[in-house]
């Protein structure tokens, strides 16, 4: 009886995750993540199905008369397995209608409007490619993917500058521009599964001031633990912290070089924790590396991008802008710089943007490589230069279509934020009264 996980099968079968997990959804199986286990009776039913539906993309054959998900292996409706369906996802299209048995939707699972797609008898036949074109549903699919924007954390010395300098070193293109690179709390690197942004000040402060802001800025957050050390304080507190922020955590086990590195104590030592490694049956991803020699470290960009895959995470381009403030500061030839992280929308030069009561015309901006950009999209973390000020770790942007309208917005919060203070005030003094002398 052989086991599988959800992601390695959804590759064998050539699906990506998403559909997986509908496929899942639809046969009512219980999974906790994409790296879950399924039973080989779901592999054969999932197969089944699949192959199923490369015959429903040529001739409808959506339905199925028992879609029993008890009885795996056993093929009630011998029409899909004789049949060498290889492509998958997108069969071309053959003129073979199936008349028989098109509607009831049987266990074409997805209970998206594709499934239900065939019901209009009038589409059934001349329209059969409309069906299988799978009308990725409206609106809201259309939003585009955006990469994952990840935090490392860990206790003190367990290596996670060490992580970010590797990945950073590795796979981030260098730019001859400017030579120097500027710290500004986060980079991109380019892997084979797209880009994946890091916020790149390790530690919780980062994490929690951002948060203590009502911000979110990761998507992922990157847990390290020292092989040879296993779990300490700050491990605890960086596990509560992610818990907290409902973020997927990974586990990177780091220093598995060294002689002394023990990694099934740490992942023992998370099973106390509650956090069942993957191995042990549980949902958490936990992947060894080494900061020092790279090992694993190629996996770990794997499991985030899966992760992200499955968070589904999507932002709008064309959306009204909003961000949130990485890190501030003064530069001495430049003047105040900050980075933005941009979540919605997107920023461009000459921009009014307003943090908190302060606003500021953007004048120029620079990606995290140091070039100089004029526009920068979801996801990407961005210099700019504009403010007077300098505005903090975690301060929420938005943009103003014009000064006039900054100033505006400033001026309501300033005044919303007196009147506030007025009404504690007043309510102190009452208090005070009430009390008496
Ligand atoms: P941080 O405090 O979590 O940022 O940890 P650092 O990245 O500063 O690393 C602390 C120490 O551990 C440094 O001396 C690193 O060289 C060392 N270190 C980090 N990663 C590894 C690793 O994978 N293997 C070994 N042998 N040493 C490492
Ligand atoms: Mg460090």
């Amino acid at each position: 009886m052989s086991k599988i996980r959800i992601y390695s099968l959804a590759k064998e079968v050539g699906v990506d995750n998403h559909r997986m997990l509908e496929i899942l959804d639809g046969l009512g199986v219980q999974y906790k993540s994409v790296s879950s286990t399924i039973e080989e009776d779901t592999v054969e039913l999932i197969k089944q199905i699949l192959a199923e539906e490369g015959t429903d993309a040529t001739g409808g054959q959506v339905s199925d008369p028992t879609p029993d998900t008890e009885v795996a292996g056993e093929t009630p409706e011998p029409a899909a397995a004789p049949q060498p369906t290889p492509a998958v996802q997108t069969a071309a299209p053959t003129p073979e209608p199936a008349p028989g048995q098109m509607p009831s939707e049987g266990r074409a699972v997805p209970p998206t409007p594709t499934a239900t797609a065939p019901a209009s008898p009038a589409t059934q036949g001349a329209a059969a490619t409309q069906v299988e074109e799978r009308p990725t549903a409206p609106a809201e699919r259309e939003v585009p993917h955006r990469a994952p924007v990840v935090t490392i954390m860990g206790h003190v010395d367990h290596g996670k500058t060490s992580l970010l300098d590797y990945i950073r070193k590795t796979k981030v293109a260098a730019k001859e521009a400017g030579g120097i690179t500027q710290h500004v709390g986060a980079f991109e690197a380019q892997t084979s599964k797209g880009r994946i942004v890091f916020i790149d000040t390790p530690g919780h402060e980062a994490f929690t001031t951002i948060r203590a802001r009502g911000a979110n800025v990761a998507d992922i957050a990157i847990i390290v633990i020292a092989a040879d050390d296993s779990l300490m304080p700050q491990t605890r507190e960086a596990i509560a912290h992610a818990q907290a922020a409902k973020v997927p955590m990974i586990v990177a086990i780091n220093k598995i070089d060294l002689a002394q590195a023990d990694p099934e104590r740490v992942k023992t030592d998370l099973t106390q924790l509650n956090l069942v490694p993957e191995e042990y049956g549980g949902d958490l991803v936990v992947v060894p590396v080494s900061a020092r020699t790279g090992e694993g470290v190629e996996d770990l960009l794997e499991y985030i991008s899966l992760t992200a895959e499955l968070e589904d995470l999507r932002a709008d381009p064309k959306g009204t802008f909003s961000g949130v403030i990485i890190e501030g500061k003064v530069d001495k030839q430049a003047g105040v710089l900050a980075t933005v992280m941009v979540q919605e929308g997107t920023l461009h030069i000459g921009d009014f943007l307003v943090v908190g009561e302060r606003y500021g015309k953007i004048k120029a901006m620079t990606d995290t490589g140091g070039g100089r950009i004029k526009e920068a999209g979801p996801s990407t973390p961005v210099q700019v230069l504009g403010f007077s000020d300098v505005p903090e770790s975690g301060e929420k942007v938005v943009s103003a279509k014009n000064e006039h309208a900054a100033r505006e917005l400033v001026d309501a919060r300033a005044g919303q934020r007196r009147d506030a203070e007025n009404a504690r005030v007043r309510n102190r003094l009452t208090l005070e009264e009430m009390m008496g002398p």
